[in-house]
């Protein structure tokens, strides 16, 4: 009989398309904290000030507090600074290979992904180093937020900078829904999700959708989450391991 990991093994030898749903789990085991989970960066969820993280880092706080939005915009940049990807990005970028495309629809804001070499990655969430104005055209590239002001005004226009990532309460961006929903119009062969919490539909909704196709699912997590009854194969294990795993067994 098998194990769990073998049977992935199989599938993804003759897979062709695969999609990666990821979240704030995959980079843990390079250093960066998850908001949740046991070792998220928010205690209860709570910031210093005693709001809940969702609360802070929102659209609605980013307008009408953006120093308190900044704060915490330095904290999470810090906490990605220097971090490099693991074994679990690392196993994913190796899965593309010229017969076999990955799609990854990632949540992270932290670009580990495509310094993995992923080619296909999606980033519903945005990117927390690209800086755009609000108000105008202007946008910049910033590797690390040290010397940046405590509040970053546009050199074109003056109005408040922020990052490029969708905070809480607002919408995802439509150029990366359009492309996701291009990569499920084109259909899988197999789905992961990795990492995440799994409590936004839009992350849901692809697993739901291809499991009740036949099509095989499976979740990597610690921890359960709102899909883990739905997956063909729930792993409940750190990424990295697991996806190392997987891929040497695909290789061997
Ligand atoms: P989350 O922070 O809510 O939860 C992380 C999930 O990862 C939990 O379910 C936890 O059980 C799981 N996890 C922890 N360690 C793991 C491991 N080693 N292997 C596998 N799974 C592990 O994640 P989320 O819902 O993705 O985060 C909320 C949002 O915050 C994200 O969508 C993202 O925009 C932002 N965020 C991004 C980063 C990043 O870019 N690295 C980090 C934190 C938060
Ligand atoms: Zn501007």
């Amino acid at each position: 009989m098998p194990n769990q990991l073998d049977q992935i093994a199989t599938l993804l030898h003759s897979s062709r398309r695969v999609l990666f749903i990821t979240g704030a789990g995959v980079s843990a085991e390079s250093g960066v904290p998850t908001f949740r989970g046991a070792t998220g960066a928010f205690a209860n969820g709570l910031t210093e000030e005693g709001l809940p993280f969702e609360e802070v880092l929102s659209g609605p706080t980013f307008l009408s507090n953006p120093r308190l939005a900044w704060k915490y915009f330095f904290r999470l940049e810090l906490s990605m600074r220097g971090k490099v990807p693991n074994a679990a990005h690392r196993a994913m970028a190796a899965l593309e290979t010229p017969g076999r495309s990955v799609c990854i629809a990632t949540q992270n804001i932290d670009e580990l992904h495509q310094s993995a070499g992923s080619t296909n990655v999606i980033e519903l969430h945005g990117s927390l180093r690209r800086i755009i104005c609000p108000s105008c055209d202007y946008d910049v590239y910033h590797p690390t937020f040290a010397g940046l002001p405590e509040l970053p005004l546009c050199p074109q226009c003056h109005a408040i900078l922020r990052p490029d990532v969708v905070l809480y309460e607002e919408m995802l961006p439509p150029a990366a829904l359009r492309r996701f929903d291009q990569e499920q119009e084109a259909g899988f062969d197999i789905v992961f999700s990795v990492g995440t919490t799994s409590i936004f539909s839009y992350v849901t909704w692809p697993i739901e959708s291809a499991a009740r196709r036949g099509i095989p699912t499976v979740e990597i997590n610690p921890e359960r989450t709102s899909i883990s009854e739905l997956v063909r194969f729930r792993l409940a294990a750190p990424a990295g391991p697991t996806l190392q795993s997987i891929r040497e067994k695909l290789a061997g």
